[in-house]
């Protein structure tokens, strides 16, 4: 039997409509209106995409924006100095910084630089620390792993002793996936680059989560019956059948998988939507933490 489809668009759309009625609520009750603050440096095409569909996704659900750009030869100190003043802006409950940042900026320190209450990404290493310590809670949790897990857990609502297997350990999705996953109690696997027999890990799964980005990389025979399978990758392969030349495809053979898959995320409509749907989620809880 075909899997059934994880259907990402719906579920974020469920989202938003739960933060724009939160927000609503928060207004109605006296409260300041959730802000969150883009900071866009240089002129990265994909990055501009980015962060105006962050800012539309905001406004839709009634939180403010504040967009701020920065010149690609903007300076260490002027990127910290806007940091710091919006660390200090009480109207900006989120600070989000788009990555990756132009050559020359050091971006752990940009990072550093976001106070821990606005860090709604997840990034700074505080809350990445807390998060990879038994016994202490992030602040906010990286917005593309939240996605992930909120998917998984409404397919297996305890992951509990499951073999999961994360393919990918970048600091943006596969590690922190893979920390969300053990803090939920799966016995976690974490492939990557160097690892052997990839097939043969995968194939031990009942969960697996692919963010490696490489176009479908993990074939219908490499899993096992009934895997959950999130697929994170978007990648562009070349179809001049499209009126763009181009289709997105996942890191996972979708047409393959799913045939052996109990459930799929497909691409696009997966996990793409839930990203901008958990950032909302997180602006809007820095701004219940701030009240
Ligand atoms: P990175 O390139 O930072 O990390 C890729 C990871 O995959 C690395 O850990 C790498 O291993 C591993 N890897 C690469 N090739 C192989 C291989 N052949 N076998 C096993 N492991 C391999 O990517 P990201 O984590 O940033 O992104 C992954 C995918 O997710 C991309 O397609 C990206 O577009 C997508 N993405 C989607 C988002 C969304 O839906 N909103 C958000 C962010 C990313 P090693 O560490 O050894 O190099």
């Amino acid at each position: 039997m075909p899997a059934k489809i994880i259907d990402g668009k719906l579920t974020a759309e469920q989202i938003r409509i739960e933060v724009a009625a939160e927000v609503d609520k928060r207004i109605k009750a006296g409260k300041s209106r959730p802000g969150l603050a883009t900071v866009l440096i240089g002129d990265n095409a994909a990055s501009q995409v980015y962060v105006s569909s962050k800012q539309k996704a905001c406004i839709e659900v009634g939180i403010e924006s504040f967009g701020h750009e920065l010149p690609a030869s903007a300076t260490q100190e002027e990127v910290e100095k806007l940091v710091s003043t919006l660390n200090a802006d009480p109207r900006v409950n989120g600070i989000l910084v788009q990555l990756p940042l132009p050559a020359g900026l050091d971006e752990q320190r940009v990072l550093n630089a976001i106070s821990i209450e606005k860090d709604v990404d997840g990034f700074h290493p505080l809350n990445i620390g807390r998060l990879a310590q038994k016994g202490r809670d992030p602040l906010f949790v990286p917005c593309t792993p939240a996605g992930c897990m909120y998917l998984l857990e409404k397919e297996i609502p305890s992951l509990e002793g499951i073999n999961a297997v994360v393919l990918g350990r970048s600091n943006i999705v596969g590690m922190p996936v893979a920390l969300l996953l053990v803090r939920a109690n799966a016995t976690v696997t974490i492939c990557h680059s160097r690892t052997r027999d990839l097939p043969g890990v995968v194939r031990q799964a009942d969960v697996l989560v692919a963010a490696v980005g490489k176009p479908e990389m993990v074939r219908g025979d490499w899993v096992k019956p009934g895997v959950v399978v999130i697929d994170v990758g978007i990648n562009r392969v070349e179809d001049a059948t499209r009126p763009r030349g181009y289709r997105l495809v996942g890191d996972v053979a979708y047409d393959e998988v799913a045939q052996v898959a109990k459930a799929i995320t497909p691409v696009p409509g997966g996990v793409g939507p839930m990203t901008i749907a958990m950032l909302l989620r997180n602006t809007l809880r820095a701004a219940n933490l701030s009240d």
